[in-house]
């Protein structure tokens, strides 16, 4: 065993890659746009309340000791004075944008992961430890020029272990992980602490006698293999040690629709109203194939214009984190149809998801004890909506028109996902949003 060990060792695996992870986002975007809140232990929450928990806080209140997904009352038992924040996703949308185009002033990035990471990869003399850390300054230079907040990055080999070496130091932190720092680089980590080790996968490395990273490290590829069941162990294996493994691409590549509108509703309400319809059963049709979609995109085709006589067409693309949920990609399509070319009429239209990533490879793992927290438990809309739907036929059950559905709709956001309506509720009006 030892000897495949060193063999693979014996090769030093490039740094092929670069991670970006904001530190506690939500929270610091929050001290960066109001002075007052700066320097003080914050929690960020769903809904003004102390039933809830904290969706995200600030590093002074983890100095104390509380935690992401914490109850508010335990979190005012710690510290009585916590500054609670109700979330405002169109804000930390607004800059996670603002920071993908700081990053892409840098470098260019491979992957949007989630609203506050990156993935980025290396490429050329980028590899060289020194340039990489050049970029990596580069990086927070720029992201910290658009809003004072700051991020840690990670430098390895593969992107796993560039996840991992972005967590080791934080807050404000560049770190370089080499092959050949494994597995001491991570001795004060528990197997939960590793990237794609979700609660089903660390009873399984429990059951079959694995209870650290170090005897992780220490079990052979086949082992892997039968505790993963497949060849996603053999992978894991693999990536520890800083190779490159290859995940073949998901065989959906889009899942979308397009329409001809009749005259009478070529008119921007009737189109989006339309267009909203298209994406439900888009979405619909994604969700039955067990998928997650990271892009969308928008097209229009738009009449003859009556003064240069051409016909003009116009499309749209948004990338973001991995997305299911109808309500969700609505107000992606709500971005996309603002962009629009105003003032023309419009002939047909299309929307479609792009990117589309196995739900089993979308990342929960910020979020590890949701079940404790019934606030945050609640099951994902669409699924009802997709229940009732396949029960009665057809569109029984779905997102309201566009108009209601959009507007009436405030926009709540959890986690890796942008933003995510398990977390949505009443909100007061802004002028409360700020309260001790
Ligand atoms: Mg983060």
């Amino acid at each position: 065993m030892m000897e495949v060990f060193n063999a693979v060792m014996a090769t030093p695996e490039p740094l092929r890659e670069l991670f970006i992870d904001f530190d506690a986002w939500f929270a610091s975007v929050e001290q960066a746009l109001e002075p007052s809140l700066r320097g003080k232990p914050v929690g960020v929450v769903p809904v003004m309340t102390d039933r809830t928990c904290c969706i995200a806080t600030s590093y002074e209140a983890k100095r104390l000791g509380i935690k992401t997904g914490m109850a508010v009352w335990d979190a005012k038992k710690i510290c009585p004075d916590v500054r609670l924040v109700l979330s405002d996703t169109a804000r930390y949308v607004h800059y996670h944008q603002q920071m993908v185009k700081a990053v892409e002033s840098c470098i260019p990035v491979d992957k949007v992961v989630s609203i506050d990471e990156m993935a980025c990869t290396l490429t050329g003399r980028w590899r060289q430890p020194d340039v990489a850390v050049k970029i990596a300054r580069q990086i927070k230079q720029a992201t910290s020029d658009v809003l004072p907040v700051t991020c840690s990055i990670g430098i390895a080999p593969n992107r796993f272990l560039a996840k991992m070496a972005s967590k080791l130091d934080k807050p404000d932190a560049i770190r370089v992980l080499a092959a050949t720092d494994l597995p001491a680089a991570f001795e004060y980590l528990e197997l939960e602490d590793l990237t794609g080790i979700g609660r089903g996968m660390w009873r399984r490395l429990k059951h079959a006698g694995i209870h650290s990273i170090t005897q992780l490290y220490a079990a052979r590829s086949d082992v892997l293999r039968s505790i993963w069941g497949g060849i996603e162990g053999q992978r894991v294996y693999a990536e520890l040690r800083g190779c490159s493994t290859y995940r073949p691409p998901s065989k959906r590549r889009s899942v979308g629709h397009s329409h001809v509108l009749p005259p009478e509703m070529r008119r921007p309400d009737k189109a989006l109203a339309i267009l909203h319809k298209m994406l439900q059963k888009a979405a619909f049709r994604m969700r039955e194939m067990n998928y997650h979609a990271s892009g969308m995109s928008l097209s229009l085709w738009l009449a003859t214009d009556s003064q240069t006589g051409k016909r003009g067409s116009w499309g749209e693309y948004a990338q973001f984190a991995p997305l299911n949920d109808t309500r969700d990609l609505s107000w992606v399509l709500k971005e996309l149809w603002e962009r629009r070319p105003k003032g023309k009429k419009i002939q047909s239209l299309g929307v479609q998801l792009y990117d589309l990533i196995p739900d089993t490879d979308v990342s929960g793992e910020l979020f590890p004890r949701r079940d404790h927290h019934p606030d945050l438990a609640e099951g994902n809309l669409s699924l009802v909506a997709d229940k009732i739907n396949k029960r009665f036929g057809s569109q029984m059950a779905f997102f309201g028109g566009a108009k209601e559905g959009l507007e009436g709709a405030p926009m709540r956001i959890a986690f890796t996902q942008i933003p995510n309506p398990a977390l949505e509720s009443d909100r007061p009006e802004q002028s409360r949003r700020i309260h001790k």
